[in-house]
């Protein structure tokens, strides 16, 4: 985690990592709900498939169920299967948009000391680039970003049909 953003499109401005919202903020997101800062590639009645607002990389997005579930086992084998289904295409349409070296993909289940900051469970799907983490990273915990969430999200949607097939 890093404690500041540097945005190359917009250098004077620092994204501090935080969204204060009361209650689960997925569930807000899913709702559209006021104060919120919701950046989805795709939703349907089933999933949404969000950029991370604090993303470790270009292209960071959440597949997330839209039914608040905080386990694995509370999803039903078919909306389990359905979530990975769409994890999988949701990987092929960041292969085809952004060409990525890598990606790493996972979930952080059960609260603290695993990692999650939000109960509600979602996947994390982090495209890698060569030599994507540089000075800044190390020594002035700073992420810097190439590209600003909204023209990441416009490169997603170009292909956004591949969630749809
Ligand atoms: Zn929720």
């Amino acid at each position: 985690m890093y404690k500041n953003y540097l945005w190359a499109t917009q250098r004077s401005k620092y994204n501090k990592k935080s969204q204060p919202y009361e209650g689960c903020l997925l569930c807000g997101v899913a709702k559209n709900d006021k104060g919120v800062i919701k950046k989805v590639v795709y939703q349907n009645d089933k999933v949404m498939v969000i950029l991370n607002v604090f993303p470790y990389n270009v292209g960071h997005v959440q597949v997330v169920p839209i039914k608040h579930v905080e386990t694995l086992e509370d999803l039903g084998d078919e909306e389990r299967n359905y979530l990975f289904s769409m994890t999988t295409k949701t990987i092929a349409l960041l292969k085809k948009t952004f060409n990525p070296a890598g990606i790493n993909m996972g979930m952080n289940l059960g609260g603290d000391p695993s990692g999650a900051s939000i109960a509600h469970i979602h996947v994390q799907i982090v495209p890698r680039y060569k030599r994507d983490c540089g000075f800044m990273e190390t020594l002035a915990d700073t992420r810097v970003m190439p590209k600003s969430l909204d023209d990441v999200l416009k490169d997603l949607k170009k292909n956004v049909s591949i969630l749809k097939e």
